[in-house]
């Protein structure tokens, strides 16, 4: 059981915003207190670089750093080697697609979907414009879910690349991506999971799923922003060209040709995101404290009173009842989004307007925009009734 009231003391927002309703945890989480020591321990005892120095203080950030890599490895189940630091999910997803382009060719085929947040197709449009291979689309159902049914009408022994979404950032929808990677491997086909909304949600394992790379940023598990994680299998990582070019990543050099290093260093040209990976640690251990049970329980148990209060409002369009976690994604009709969000924030209530970085999703849904709240451990059953009566109130003022 989450106490939400224990919880709050872990996030000093609160200190500072104690009437803060905030619902937006799908586009970023509030942060942690250990997530901010430990960013704070690096720049205030250490604030050196990694892998450099041959002093005291450079051993003990190379330390601290390569120890973030082991509790990342440790937390979705992969080898250290696997594990790239990257910015986050947008970088992680748009190296692949570079580091494909050399890979595809003519007539190849790449499978994404409609679900897909623009990170996890506009790097594979382009890279499908310039090898000449075709972007194809997995149809959704109905209700706007991926299944593996519709999966195999679009997978071919052409099928090269599979990118796709696990869990959807507008639905909510959580793919059933087992299936879809063991197809895909049948094919020879590499799957790229876009884990950005899974893994603050649900235990990932790259082992169990038999992923080909996963993508994920630290910002949305209470992390730090301007750090991510891309795995990929080390075999396939050593296969793969170097994305950027620089320091730290080469073996030897030559006025003329140049040797690279082993995963993952070959991908971390320059100098990384030191104090980002020792906060994604921080992150990864308050999450692992707390337990992923709790944390799915908690986030359901609100969107569940959420949708019934909702639902007992006039004028409500919900596009997305199933969801699978903790995401709501509906509309008041008559008032745009975007004034709903911006009366909300009068009470304090953050959600998000827009079209969430999907518009692939809201043509879907054949709207421009749409409102999204989502909820985290340090939500509570207050939150969702000020949001309730603040969507009346802004129905009052604008109907
Ligand atoms: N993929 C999904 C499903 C997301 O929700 C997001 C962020 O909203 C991203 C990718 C991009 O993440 P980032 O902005 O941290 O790179």
């Amino acid at each position: 059981m989450i106490d939400v009231k224990a919880i709050r003391k872990d996030f000093p927002i609160y200190d500072r915003e104690p009437k803060l309703t905030y619902l937006d945890s799908a586009a970023s989480s509030l942060k942690v207190k250990s997530v901010i020591d430990h960013v704070d321990h690096y720049y205030q005892a250490l604030g050196v670089n990694v892998h450099r120095g041959a002093y005291d203080l450079a051993y003990e950030a190379t330390r601290l750093y390569e120890e973030a890599r082991t509790t990342v490895s440790k937390f979705i189940n992969a080898q250290e080697n696997e594990i790239v630091f990257t910015r986050g999910t947008t970088t992680s997803l748009n190296m692949i697609a570079n580091a494909y382009r050399d890979l595809l060719k003519k007539d190849d085929e790449i499978i994404v979907t409609e679900l897909e947040h623009h990170s996890s197709i506009l790097p594979w449009m382009v890279i499908a414009q310039k090898t000449g291979a075709v972007l194809k689309y997995v149809p959704l159902t109905k209700e706007g879910r991926i299944t593996v049914k519709e999966f195999e009408k679009v997978l071919t022994d052409k099928t090269k690349v599979v990118a796709i979404t696990y869990v959807s950032n507008v639905m909510g929808y959580v793919t059933p991506i087992k299936e879809i990677i063991d197809l895909a491997h049948k094919k020879s086909a590499v799957v790229i999971l876009d884990a950005a909304q899974a893994v603050p949600h649900m235990a990932v394992d790259v082992k169990a799923l038999d992923v080909d790379y996963l993508a994920f940023s630290g910002h949305k598990m209470f992390g730090p922003s301007g750090v991510g994680v891309l795995f990929g299998k080390n075999e396939l990582l050593n296969m793969l060209q170097p994305v950027e070019y620089g320091g730290e990543m080469a073996d030897e050099v030559f006025k003329d040709h140049a040797t690279f290093k082993d995963a993952p260093l070959r991908f971390e040209a320059g100098t990384p995101v030191i104090s980002g990976a020792i906060g994604l640690a921080a992150a990864i251990r308050y999450i692992e404290n707390i337990g992923y049970d709790d944390i799915h329980d908690h986030t359901i148990a609100l969107k569940e009173y959420t949708l019934k209060k909702l639902k007992e409002l006039k004028g409500i369009t919900i596009y997305n009842e199933t969801s699978d976690i903790s995401t709501i994604t509906f509309n008041v009709d008559d008032i745009h989004p975007h004034d709903i969000a911006t009366m909300l924030d009068q009470y304090q209530v953050s959600v998000r307007a827009g079209h969430h970085c999907a518009q692939l999703v809201s043509r879907f849904l054949g709207v421009n925009s749409t409102l999204r709240v989502s909820f985290h451990i340090y939500n509570d059953f207050n939150d969702c009734d000020v949001l309730i009566s603040s969507l009346k109130a802004a129905q009052d003022f604008f109907l």
